[in-house]
């Protein structure tokens, strides 16, 4: 793994721009800093700003664990970019009758997850912040909860989840995400729109367990995978040293994809 921003990223990335690619990013963590509360998440103005400009040159989207209607707002005013929740499985595209499908199965599983995780008692002790129910997907929250308390409850949703065998149980920082095995996961929805915008191309920037699919399943393709944090694990070849740098990777694409005029935002950072 190298530091995408070290001479040797910087040409890296000169020559993969010349394809002029899709660029993707996951949100949580890479577009914007991690915060004890997420609905307190949010991307900085110059982010936003950045982002929406490469939009304007070269095809830009957003995958998320989020669901859709969580990012739509998060980046009202901002048509250009393709937005897709629920770590890909869910698409402003209903046209793509598979994907409907899919999401129909899948909140079908996550209604009888829910439906299990309501016989258990601990349900009780657990308080409501815990469980953020995305129809398609389930993630559990465990920050500022009791440890012992976690760790039983953890348990049991891993029990209910083998038991079914219809999901895939994927940990995060502080967090379980359960997600339906029908729903696609983020490789296969980034690939799906790099095809559906058209490119050979293909760039993509997260930070978790769940961005790894896409590292994985992009390896071997014509594919720019930057993880943000280095990590021995990763599938990525490149990574940033944190996601405060990431808004300078931003600069550097769009510093080729639009020349030195787009410079403009950059100029308005504060020192
Ligand atoms: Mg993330």
């Amino acid at each position: 793994m190298q530091d995408i921003l070290s001479p040797l990223g910087l040409n890296h990335i000169r020559s993969f721009f010349s394809h002029r690619p899709l660029v993707v990013f996951d949100f949580d963590g890479t577009l914007a800093s991690i915060s004890s509360n997420r609905d307190e998440v949010h991307a900085s103005d110059l982010t936003r700003a950045l982002v929406g400009r490469l939009s304007q040159w070269i095809p830009v989207g957003v995958v998320s664990g989020r669901r859709l209607s969580d990012l739509t707002e998060r980046f009202r005013g901002m048509d250009r970019v393709i937005l897709a929740g629920n770590h890909g499985g869910e698409s402003p595209d209903d046209s793509d009758d598979s994907y409907r499908q899919r999401a129909v199965l899948a909140a079908e599983d996550v209604k009888q997850f829910l439906g299990e995780l309501s016989k258990i008692e601990l349900l009780q002790a657990m308080p409501a912040h815990v469980i953020e129910n995305k129809r398609l997907s389930l993630t559990f929250h465990w920050r500022g909860v009791d440890p012992e308390l976690v760790r039983k409850w953890g348990q049991e949703v891993r029990r209910i989840a083998a038991e079914s065998g219809n999901f895939r149980m994927i940990p995060g920082i502080q967090s379980l995400s359960v997600i339906p095995r029908h729903l696609s996961d983020k490789g296969d929805a980034v690939l799906g729109l790099r095809d559906a915008a058209r490119r050979t191309h293909l760039v993509y920037l997260g930070d978790e367990e769940t961005d790894e699919d896409v590292f994985r399943k992009a390896a071997g393709e014509a594919f720019l995978g930057i993880r943000v944090g280095e990590s021995g694990s990763s599938a990525a070849d490149w990574y940033v040293s944190s996601q405060s740098e990431v808004d300078r990777v931003i600069e550097v694409f769009l510093a080729l994809v639009a020349g030195p005029t787009a410079s403009a935002v950059s100029m308005s950072r504060p020192a």
